[in-house]
């Protein structure tokens, strides 16, 4: 996941392959359908919900804090002091108690984060905020009923299943491989990227072409799965695989060399 995360900032950022000084969109508001679905869960607030989460760590680990102890003697003499119901005790407190629930989300228990020697406000974060919020994220988090892929509409929605090995992802990629004169079918997420990595790294025109093709198709694939869940339509295979490669043309033609290689597989398709 993060090696998807990093190949699509890097085309976003820099249009691929090479290195352009400009971004050309953030990568916050590609990433988040949460603002698109009218959610409105800002990153800020998933980030305040990990400082709080942090302040539930330090009432489990750090005794030795005033405000810790308090709530210790005054609660927490029978149980768990994440078991403790304060109802009678101030928000703040009644917050932090409550913010486990952001923790079992993610799949922690209490009892794990009780033992933790630190706690990283960051990682918590990551966790919550996974790399992309697919419907089954969204779902863990009760904000989504629809858990199916909405590209497919078959399987419930993950990112692997999503950006590969969705039925229609694969259409996508076998069309895409098919240009590049590579004759095999496309492959799960971290086999694909494996192979990338070995077949298409340094900075050869076809290797950079590869990862062009990569990163663009992970990100018109993104788009389209945002565009069916929020604005209610959808594009055909081939007219997504149009529009990637004409994206891939547009920004491979900034060099020479990969202007050259792409006029070469346009030639076969
Ligand atoms: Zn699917």
């Amino acid at each position: 996941m993060k090696k998807i995360e990093t190949i699509c900032k890097t085309f976003l950022w820099t249009g691929g392959t090479y290195a352009s000084k400009r971004a050309l969109l953030s990568w916050d508001k590609v990433c988040p359908p949460k603002t698109a679905g009218g959610f409105h869960v800002l990153d800020i607030q998933i980030w305040n919900k990990a400082a709080i989460c942090k302040l539930l760590w330090n009432l489990c680990r750090k005794k030795d804090k005033l405000w810790v102890r308090w709530i210790h003697l005054y609660y927490g003499k029978k149980q768990e002091v994440w078991d403790i119901k304060p109802r009678n005790a101030s928000w703040i407190v009644q917050k932090i108690i409550k913010a486990k629930r952001y923790i079992e989300v993610v799949g922690v228990s209490m009892k794990e984060v009780a033992e933790w020697n630190y706690f990283s406000i960051k990682k918590c974060y990551n966790g919550m905020r996974g790399q992309l919020l697919t419907r089954s994220r969204l779902h863990a988090w009760g904000v989504a009923e629809e858990v199916n892929c909405p590209l497919c509409n078959e399987v419930e929605e993950t990112i692997d299943h999503l950006l590969f090995k969705c039925r229609i992802a694969g259409g996508i990629w076998n069309k895409l491989l098919q240009w590049h004169g590579i004759t095999r079918t496309s492959m799960e997420g971290q086999r694909e990227i494996q192979w990338a990595e070995g077949k298409a790294t340094g900075n050869n025109a076809h290797a950079q072409v590869y990862r062009l093709t990569l990163a663009c198709a992970m990100y018109h694939i993104w788009n389209e799965r945002n565009i069916r869940v929020f604005q209610e339509q959808q594009k055909t295979v081939e007219v997504i695989v149009s529009q990637i490669v004409q994206e891939i043309t547009i920004r491979g033609s900034k060099n020479i060399k990969t202007e050259k290689r792409i006029a070469e597989i346009d030639y076969y398709m």
